[in-house]
């Protein structure tokens, strides 16, 4: 399947006064220039797991190796590599939309003329030009999310990690996210992808690793995968 990015081995967290853990035993690997769908329901473990992959929270077993080292022993490395768009809500919610977009790309490396030709480039593929001069808290969620979006984009990163990518997106945003993931994923760029919708995801990742109670259920190709899990565990994910 060629070379392995991510090395996922018996992974587990749990967070403090947690009753039950939020990942159980997880393995699996991920492969340079695949589109992975991590995929499960609200609270499966998702958002933990690429925590975890990003060295935000260290396993509280098990290891996550990043080519082929543990990423604890260089997150420095990790975050040259990774672009990691998140659920959450931006820290830089004060800075207009083309600031966001520019200081993260200067702070990921890029020269100033590199961070300003890159982060015009992305706001017209957004179709976010009008907005540059707004300021992030004033946008409506799903244009916050687009720059979010923008920000994963801009830099020079191998692999990108998105987290539900199109939520709170109109169906003309929607079809324009998953056109630019495939965009990415054609210039090499590895894309882990987190999603409750199977049915729009399946369109664009390769494999899919199903979650749910922390748990790695199946992981595979999404049309062997369709033919493998029941009927019933794909309606409990799907919804
Ligand atoms: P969603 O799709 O709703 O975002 P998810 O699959 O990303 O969910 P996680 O956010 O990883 O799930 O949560 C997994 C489990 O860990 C849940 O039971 C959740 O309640 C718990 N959890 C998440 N964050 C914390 C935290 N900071 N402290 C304690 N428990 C947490």
């Amino acid at each position: 399947m060629g070379e392995r990015i991510y090395e996922l081995e018996h992974v587990s967290y749990c967070y403090k006064k947690a009753v039950q853990k939020a990942n159980d035993d997880i393995s699996f690997p991920i492969y340079k220039g695949e589109i992975i769908g991590i995929l499960g329901p609200n609270g499966a473990g998702k958002t933990t797991l690429i925590k975890q992959m990003m060295g935000q929270l260290a396993p509280t077993s098990g290891t996550i190796k990043f080519q082929g080292q543990d990423i604890l022993n260089d997150t420095k490395h990790l975050l040259k590599q990774v672009a990691y768009y998140s659920q959450e809500t931006f820290a830089l919610s004060f800075l207009k939309v083309w600031e966001s977009l520019y200081f993260t790309g200067r702070l990921r490396g890029l020269t100033r003329n590199e961070a300003k030709c890159q982060t015009e480039g992305i706001l017209e593929r957004l179709d976010m030009n009008e907005y540059r001069h707004t300021l992030l808290k004033s946008l409506s969620g799903g244009q916050r999310r687009l720059i979010g979006l923008g920000t994963a984009l801009i830099g020079h990163a191998s692999i990108m990690i998105l987290d539900e990518p199109t939520n709170e997106l109109d169906p003309l945003k929607r079809k324009l996210v998953w056109e630019i993931i495939q965009e990415q994923n054609q210039k090499g760029v590895t894309i882990i992808l987190v999603t409750h919708n199977i049915l729009e995801a399946e369109k664009v990742v390769h494999r899919v690793a199903v979650i749910n109670h922390g748990k790695l259920l199946a992981i595979d190709h999404v049309t062997k995968l369709k033919e493998r899990v029941d009927q019933r565990m794909r309606l409990e994910v799907i919804t």
